[in-house]
Parts: C-alpha cells; sequence; structure tokens
C-alpha cells in the first residue's frame, strides 16, 4: 500500500496499512538479523588501503631536518608531518601543530585550556566570568556535546540549515547572550546532515568575534576536509576570512587521519593563531614529551603529498558511494513525494541524516533494533541526547557490505512507517 501522506486517510486505510507493516515488521523479527548502522567508521575494506603502513619506514626513522623519530620530543610535530596537516586543511604549515591518534582528544584539550587555564594567559580563562556556554548547531555531532557536557558547559542550540548554522540566530545570540564563549563547527560534510558551509557562511563566522563575547573561539572541526563521494567540492578558507576581518585568533581548526589511514591509530592535527598556539603548547608541556611521531613518519611515507592523499581518498570514495547510493535509493523508493520523513544526499562524509515526523524517531529506531538493525540512539545528534522533536536519525552506512546495507534500510525504511502509522492512529 504506497500510503506516504496520512492526513486524509480514512482509518480504515490506516489500519490495513499497520498490519501490512506489522506482518513484515514480524517477518524481519523472524530473521534473527545482527546489523549495525551506527558509529560512523572504515570498513575492514577500507582500513586495508593503508595497510602499506606497516614496515613502511623500513627502520628508517630519521625525518627530514634530522630528528630521529623514535626518541622523545618533538612537541608540535615532525615538518613534514605539519605540511601534511596544512594541505588538509589548507592553512600554512606553521599554523600546525601535530597531536597523537585523535582530533577529538586535541579539541576536549583545547576547550579545557580556553575554560580552565586560558589560551592567551590566565586572565582569559572563560572559568574566571561564571557561566560558560556554547553554540551547538543541531544536529551534530554527539562527542562534540560530551565534551561540552563534561566540562560544565551549556549548550544552546542553533538549526542547521542548507548553508551551515542559521547564521542569523547564531550573530543575534551571540550579541544577546557574552557567556557564549564557543561554538562547534563541522563545515564540511557536516555529521550528521552532509552540508558543507557556503562562502557566506563561513565569511559571517569568521566575523563573529566581532560581536561575540571577551575570548569567544570557533572549534571548527574539519574531520572530513577531503572525504569527497564525487566531486572535490571546495570550502571557503577560514583562516583567510579571519585574517581578512582581523581575528586570527577566534577559530581553532582540527582535522586527523582517522578516516584516512587507520582510524584507531591515525595523525591528529591543529592548527591555530601564534598566541592560541602558545597557550595550547604551554598545557600539553604539562601532558607528555612528545607525540607518536614515529606514525607521524609512517603517515607521509605512505601519503607524500597532496596528488597522493586524493587519489587515495578516491579509492575511498570507491568503496563508499555504492553504500550511500543504497541508501538514498531505498529512501528514495521508499519515502520520496509522502511526508514520512525528510533527508539530503550528501556528497561526502559518514552519514546520511534521517529526520522523521515529529515524535517518531525513537519509537522507529527501537522497531528496528527489534528486528535486529541497530541505529544510533535517537536524539544522540542534540545535547544532553534530548531532540526536542524527536525527529533525527543519522544513518552510518560505512561498515555493512552491500547486501547487509540493503536488509538493513529495508528494516529501517518498514520500522520508519510502522511507528508513524501507529502513532497516526493513536493520535
Ligand atoms: N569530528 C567529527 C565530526 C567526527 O565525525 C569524528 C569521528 N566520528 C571525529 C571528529 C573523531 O576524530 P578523531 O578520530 O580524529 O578523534
Amino acid at each position: 500500500i504506497p500510503l506516504l501522506r496520512f492526513e486524509h486517510a480514512a482509518p480504515g486505510q490506516l489500519r490495513a496499512l499497520e498490519a501490512q507493516l506489522a506482518d513484515t515488521h514480524r517477518a524481519f523479527v523472524a530473521q534473527g538479523l545482527a546489523l549495525d548502522l551506527t558509529r560512523g567508521k572504515p570498513s575492514a575494506e577500507q582500513l586495508a588501503l593503508s595497510d602499506a603502513l606497516d614496515g613502511i619506514l623500513d627502520r628508517h626513522y630519521l625525518a627530514e631536518d634530522g630528528t630521529d623519530a623514535r626518541n622523545y620530543g618533538g612537541l608540535d610535530g615532525l615538518p613534514e608531518a605539519k605540511r601534511f596537516g596544512a594541505a588538509l586543511m589548507g592553512v600554512d604549515p606553521g599554523s600546525v601543530l601535530v597531536g597523537g591518534n585523535s582530533s577529538l582528544t586535541l579539541m576536549y584539550q583545547a576547550v579545557l585550556v580556553a575554560h580552565r587555564f586560558g589560551l592567551t594567559g590566565a586572565d582569559s580563562a572563560w572559568s574566571r566570568g561564571g557561566t560558560v556556554r556554547f553554540l551547538c548547531p543541531v544536529p551534530g555531532y554527539d562527542r562534540h556535546f560530551t565534551v561540552c557536557e563534561q566540562l560544565g558547559i551549556e549548550m544552546l542550540t542553533v538549526p542547521m540549515t542548507a548553508d551551515g548554522p542559521d547564521m542569523d540566530r547564531v550573530e543575534a545570540m551571540l550579541a544577546a547572550d557574552p557567556s557564549i564563549k564557543g561554538m562547534w563547527c563541522v563545515p564540511k560534510y557536516s555529521n550528521p546532515t552532509g552540508v558543507v558551509y557556503s562562502d557566506a557562511t563561513v565569511d559571517r563566522i569568521a566575523r563573529l568575534a566581532q560581536v561575540a563575547g571577551e575570548g569567544f573561539r570557533v572549534f571548527w572541526d574539519n574531520a572530513y576536509a577531503v572525504h569527497d563521494l564525487q566531486d572535490v567540492r571546495p570550502l571557503a578558507s577560514i583562516e583567510a576570512a579571519c585574517r581578512a576581518h582581523g581575528t586570527v585568533n577566534s577559530v581553532l581548526q582540527f582535522a586527523s587521519t582517522s578516516k584516512i589511514t587507520h582510524a584507531g591509530s591515525g595523525v591528529a592535527f591543529m592548527s591555530a593563531s601564534p598566541a592560541n598556539l602558545a597557550g595550547f603548547k604551554a598545557f600539553l608541556t604539562a601532558c607528555t614529551i612528545g607525540p607518536d611521531k614515529v606514525n607521524q613518519l609512517r603517515t607521509v611515507r605512505l601519503l607524500p603529498d597532496r596528488d597522493a592523499l586524493m587519489a587515495h581518498m578516491q579509492r575511498h570514495a570507491a568503496i563508499l558511494a555504492p553504500r550511500f547510493a543504497i541508501v538514498l535509493r531505498v529512501l528514495e523508493e521508499q519515502f520520496a513525494g509522502g511526508d514520512l520523513g525528510q533527508w539530503e544526499a550528501p556528497s561526502g562524509g559518514y552519514f546520511v541524516a534521517f529526520d522523521t515526523r515529529p515524535g517518531i524517531a525513537s519509537a522507529a529506531v527501537a522497531l528496528a533494533a527489534e528486528a535486529g538493525v541497530k541505529l544510533t540512539p535517537a536524539g544522540a545528534t542534540f545535547p544532553y541526547g534530548r531532540d526536542p522533536q524527536d525527529r533525527n536519525i543519522r544513518i552510518a552506512p560505512s561498515v555493512p557490505s552491500l547486501p547487509q546495507l540493503e536488509t538493513a534500510m529495508a528494516v529501517f525504511a518498514n520500522s520508519v512507517k510502522l511507528a508513524s502509522v501507529r502513532a497516526a492512529l493513536a493520535g
């Protein structure tokens, strides 16, 4: 029964549809499936693209400046690793600090430093001014929200649009509330909506420091900088915009090779102004004598320049694109022309974000779980795990095989429809 709008449906029609969807659901449950569409991580096939990392140094441990990568030191990274990070983020190598295996760690540490110790001297610590708030574009990346929650930073949400965060709202909120000290941004193939920030949005973000309170910082998490599925989509340079507006201290950029090489043993990067870098390094000196430079060297040997990096990313895309195609095809077949769900077709990244009718997402996720398909908990893409409209579901298609994905998406579609029709009958 291709019934995709319920407003004008007769109760009898809805009941017949419910019975049919419930039958299909029971048939899925009986199959005892165990499929997983939760975390956006590379598949084993993708990880294997970088297996040459193992042994690539052939016991040659010297960096280009003569540093022995096996030894202590090099707090902010080897020169060739800084260059790699600079090419990845489109910034100047002099602005880059090379960290350990996780950009999330760098982001956590950067927020911690700004909050507790001050990025530009003790007086600049946000905690001195009392309540600290962050702007969180939603839906967004759950781990960003966890950082704020753990550090006691209050989160205020701002809706995402097709061009990035709703900038009218962002500017108005910042102008009205100087306790807003930070903002999370995933500017390219945003997690989970897949949106690439428009040039105008990037420019407006670079100007926020002019309306925001003292010490305001944007955490520019460019986790998917080169993770294009089709054509290479350019992102305007936030660094250039900040230079033009005299706001270079207001943005900290992050990236990593987690979804380029081996996700658990990648290399993370931060790019920041000299003042911010100095503040961050003062903190880092107390944490470590230096990062894993052997891994930095292995990474630049595997991907020695931008061409090698982009060719490598095309091999990822060849594995990922058919998976996204299945997700989008099933959504199109099952939901196009109706009002049971909305989604955008991303051209990169790791996710498809699906919005159900209000109040349906948790029930749909629970039904899918019953049928053996794990989805990220509804609400996870919002601060405190609370989606006020209970609409957003994040689909991560990278790990299942193509046949598994077909089945998982069939379960997904049936679960959304069943939850929707039951809610319509109840309401
Ligand atoms: N930022 C975003 C937006 C992500 O989606 C992810 C991974 N899911 C990360 C950061 C984590 O990066 P890393 O592995 O470098 O800590």
